[in-house]
This record gives C-alpha cells, sequence and structure tokens, in this order.
C-alpha cells in the first residue's frame, strides 16, 4: 500500500521519533505549524475518521491519552495546546492514514482559518 505514514511505521522513511509501542507511534511534523507540531498516529491503518469501527474505541482512547502525556512532556499541559484531526478534503486531510495532530507553545487562536 502507497501510504507514507505505514512506511514511517515500517521503517521505510526516516523521521524524528518521539514515541512509540506496540499499537501507536508518534514524530515531528517536518512542516511545523506550531513551535511544537507533533504526530501521533495508530500503526494500524484506517483511512479517515469516517472508517473508525467500534473495535477502534479502547485504541482512539490511547491516542488521546498519549497525546495528552505527550503534550505534558513538551511543557503544554499549563500553557495549553491543541489536538486535530482532520478529515476529508474540507477539513485540510493530505495524509489517509488517520493521526491526530499535537500543536502547541504559542497561541494558537480561534476559530482555525
Ligand atoms: P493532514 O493534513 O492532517 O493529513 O496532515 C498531514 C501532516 O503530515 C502534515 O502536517 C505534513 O506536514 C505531515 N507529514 C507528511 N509527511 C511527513 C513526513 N514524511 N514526516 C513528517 N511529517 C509528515
Ligand atoms: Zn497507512
Amino acid at each position: 500500500m502507497d501510504c507514507i505514514f505505514c512506511k514511517i511505521i515500517n521503517g521505510k522513511v526516516p523521521v524524528d521519533k518521539i514515541y512509540e509501542n506496540k499499537q501507536i507511534i508518534a514524530f515531528c511534523d517536518h512542516h511545523p505549524q506550531a513551535p511544537v507540531h507533533q504526530l501521533i498516529l495508530p500503526k494500524k491503518h484506517i483511512d479517515t475518521l469516517n472508517d473508525l469501527t467500534v473495535e477502534d474505541s479502547a485504541l482512539l482512547g490511547s491516542l488521546i491519552q498519549t497525546a495528552s502525556q505527550l503534550a505534558e512532556k513538551a511543557g503544554l499541559a499549563k500553557p495549553g495546546y491543541r489536538l486535530v484531526f482532520n478529515c476529508n478534503a474540507d477539513g485540510g486531510q493530505l495524509v489517509f492514514h488517520i493521526h491526530l495532530h499535537l500543536l502547541g507553545g504559542r497561541p494558537l487562536g480561534w476559530p482555525p482559518g
């Protein structure tokens, strides 16, 4: 399958890895939109949020929990941060393997443009 994130998971494409366990990997986004911009994703390939099933509930919980731990490690717990899933064209999704963006290190503003 021609998925850049699966290639990263399989070690075929190098990244600045931050965290990994059996189910999840996290690495730095290579075009950061904030001083801290990390991507947290399941090793299981899932195209979009629309493709989640009830079997993925625990995995999704682990993703969010991992992201909040990485935010804490990055010193973002107190100042704050944002977790974002983009879905399909209007959501700005470019890579069709679900991933959580962890953004922080500056005031992010709301609503997004
Ligand atoms: P999205 O628009 O939500 O699909 O986000 C995809 C993100 O993946 C973008 O922020 C890209 O900068 C990031 N990205 C794509 N390829 C790589 C890569 N090889 N290493 C690190 N980040 C990547
Ligand atoms: Zn994939």
